[in-house]
């Protein structure tokens, strides 16, 4: 399958690799005109104002929006979560908002206060996953048609609402691949179902 991942600035290349280690073929995107060849997208952590207005400045804004609400697979780590959400509890950064999760910039505090930590996920891998928060997110409401996949400390970092997949963290930054295993079966279950 073609995944592809939102190239403009952040963590796309350690995407790159994952999906490519797990046998797929990876796709960076930086112009609307490739999102017609994709399974599935992801949108990378990086810094969500800057990928905001890229997106606007693109054009890539609305087909990606549109993409989306047809069914594309997305997945939004980290800054790519805050592009997903439909609400912002603490910012108007310019976003798709096309996820019923309200979500909270910034939320565990500075770079200082990243932080890693082990979790078992059972929808997503038997084993525990080893979880990087950097400057992260955290979703505080989600809406009854999104299952909450994970919770540390009570708050709520990775869901799922059918196409759209969002984690606070960094899977790519770590060495395991479940969650972009996870992903890609999100995209095959999509286009066996076209
Ligand atoms: N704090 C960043 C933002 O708001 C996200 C950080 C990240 O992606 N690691 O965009």
């Amino acid at each position: 399958m073609k995944i592809g991942i939102l190239g403009f600035q952040g963590a796309f290349i350690e995407h790159q690799r994952h999906i490519a280690a797990i046998g797929h073929e990876p796709v960076v995107v930086r112009y609307p005109e490739q999102l017609t060849e994709l399974d599935g997208i992801i949108l990378p952590g990086g810094e969500s104002t800057t990928m905001g207005k890229l997106l606007n400045r693109t054009g890539m804004m609305e087909p990606l929006r549109l993409r989306i609400l047809q069914g594309l697979p997305v997945w939004g780590t980290c800054a790519g979560m805050i592009l997903l959400a439909k609400e912002l509890v603490n910012d108007t950064v310019c976003h798709l908002g096309v996820m019923d999760i309200a979500v909270k910039r910034n939320a565990y505090g500075t770079q200082i206060d990243s932080f890693e930590v082990d979790v078992k996920i059972p929808e997503v891998c038997a084993n525990p996953v080893p979880l990087v928060f950097i400057r992260a997110p955290y979703i505080t409401e989600v809406k009854e048609n999104v299952d909450v996949l994970c919770r540390v400390d009570d708050n709520i970092v990775a869901a799922r609402q059918d196409n759209m997949l969002a984690t606070s963290f960094h899977p790519e930054l770590t060495g395991n691949s479940a969650f972009h295993r996870y992903f890609a079966d999100m995209c095959k279950n999509k286009k066996s179902s076209l």
